[in-house]
């Protein structure tokens, strides 16, 4: 169940070319997320664009299956034979840097047909199964990140003031560079804002169709990247880079609609949800403790989602609640983008295209087995008599354990990658069993930067 992504003819590819060379690019480097999330590249001379994207570049198997500490987690499908082929979606390629350009790339096998283990095209492959279903997705992101020291400590002490503007001043120059260079890219920020946390900073992009909304998140951390280390400091994307801190989500919005009618607005539900919106609602929330291995899943994860923390702890619906993993905003004239759900609990260390295709295939399961909208919280869920209802298990080895047993997830996903993710996700509890949470903060603070 695979999509090609879309070619590009002979001409659009030479021209890109040298519209690149004409600006000075030298390097081009396609990226691809491993199953840990962890974002791993491959570049060529520009005048190679052509050869990138129709045949592309070779990389072992295990690529897929790095982890975040190096290690190689083989499956029953990945050993130290085979090579797949990185090829290179020219229709997303810019130049992101003086002489870098940059764009994303699918898993090929070297017959030419798509890679089972290719997470890219598991999602285009989602999204060609709700508009076989008359649905038309729509996702958005919003990223968070840690400044540090270029060195990866915390930087000097100022008295931070959440959402402050004076997080602002202090750090204006970086975040004017990092304005100006993403909208260079042609990167669509709606946001760029000091979140709760201390140094924390949050960039928000607009909805898209989940491949797009993916590859502009994937590009917005190598930008951030970039201008941080050029304002002589480093980002972290770990889902809590101290363990006394503030964690970083990487929240996705879902919108859906069926011929140009929203699913989440105009019917006779609550806050206008129509039937099939609430059964998606149903479908996303009634997965969650199986697929929170895809939008949580990592050694430091659990760390983060603390009640208190608007990381969307609990597995319940609200609107506009914060505490909920699934907030509902309305459509309102406050809300230009219209009715559409935000899953709070994913954060930066799941590979984005995964969780995407999670959260968009589990929202057509419940609208495939007309699943009921469930009660909505419209408090605190903690203070809720119910809670123990929507509380879930966080620790890895259950999340993990939920994951494996999940045949929603081998639907979504095909078994390949469905036990690629979790290998990856077993190295990491192996290999920090017993380790505590301040060593594995450390630790992992900058896999995903
Ligand atoms: N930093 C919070 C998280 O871990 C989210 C804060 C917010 O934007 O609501 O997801
Ligand atoms: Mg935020």
């Amino acid at each position: 169940m695979t999509t090609p992504p879309p070619g590009s003819s002979r001409d659009e590819l030479e021209a890109l070319t040298l519209s690149l060379q004409d600006a000075g690019v030298a390097l081009l480097v396609g990226t691809a997320l491993d199953f840990a999330g962890v974002n791993r590249s491959k570049g060529v001379p520009v005048r190679r664009l052509a050869s990138f994207h129709q045949t592309g570049a070779g990389a072992s198997p295990s690529w897929v299956v790095f982890c975040i500490d190096n290690g190689i987690a083989f499956t029953s499908t990945i050993g130290v034979t085979g090579d797949l082929r990185l090829r290179l979606d020219a229709s997303q390629v810019r130049q992101i840097d003086a002489g870098l350009a940059w764009g994303p790339t699918d898993y090929y096998n070297q017959d030419g047909t798509i890679s089972s283990h290719c997470a890219r095209g598991r999602l285009r492959a989602m999204i060609a199964a709700a508009e076989a279903r008359g649905l038309t997705p729509l996702m958005g992101t919003e990223l968070e990140f840690t400044l540090t020291t270029a060195s990866g400590d915390r930087l000097p002490k100022t008295s931070w003031s959440a959402y402050g503007m004076k997080a602002v001043t202090a750090h204006r120059a970086f975040l004017v560079d990092l304005t100006d260079t993403l909208e260079k890219a042609g990167l669509e920020a709606e946001q760029i804002h000091a979140e709760y946390g201390t140094d924390q900073f949050e960039v928000s992009l607009a909805p898209a169709s989940p491949v797009d909304m993916a590859d502009t998140q994937v590009l917005a951390r190598i930008l951030i990247g970039i201008v941080a280390a050029r304002h002589d400091m480093a980002a972290s994307f770990s889902p809590l880079p101290w363990a006394d801190g503030s964690g970083n989500g990487a929240h996705l919005h879902l919108s859906l609609d069926r011929d140009g009618t929203p699913l989440f607005a105009g019917g006779d539900g609550p806050h206008g949800i129509t039937a099939e919106g609430g059964a998606a609602i149903g479908g996303i929330l009634h997965a969650l403790p199986e697929l929170l291995g895809l939008y949580a899943g990592s050694v430091i994860s659990a760390q983060r989602l603390k009640p208190g923390a608007w990381s969307g702890a609990s597995a319940c619906w609200g609107l506009e609640n914060r505490e909920a993993a699934l907030r509902f905003l309305a459509a309102t004239p406050g809300n230009p983008h219209g009715a559409n759900v935000e899953l709070k609990i994913v954060d930066p260390s799941a590979n984005i295209y995964i969780a995407a295709a999670a959260l968009l295939g589990s929202a057509l399961h419940g609208i495939e087995s007309e699943l009921p909208l469930p009660r909505e919280i419209v408090d605190n869920p903690a203070d809720d008599p119910d809670h123990a209802k929507f509380a879930l298990a966080f620790d890895q080895p259950t999340i993990l354990d939920a994951l494996e047993a999940s045949t929603l997830a081998v639907q979504i996903l095909g078994a390949d990658i469905h036990e690629g993710v979790l290998a990856v996700r077993r190295h990491e509890q192996h290999t920090f069993d017993g380790v505590s949470p301040e060593d594995i903060a450390h630790a992992v603070r900058f896999a995903w930067s």
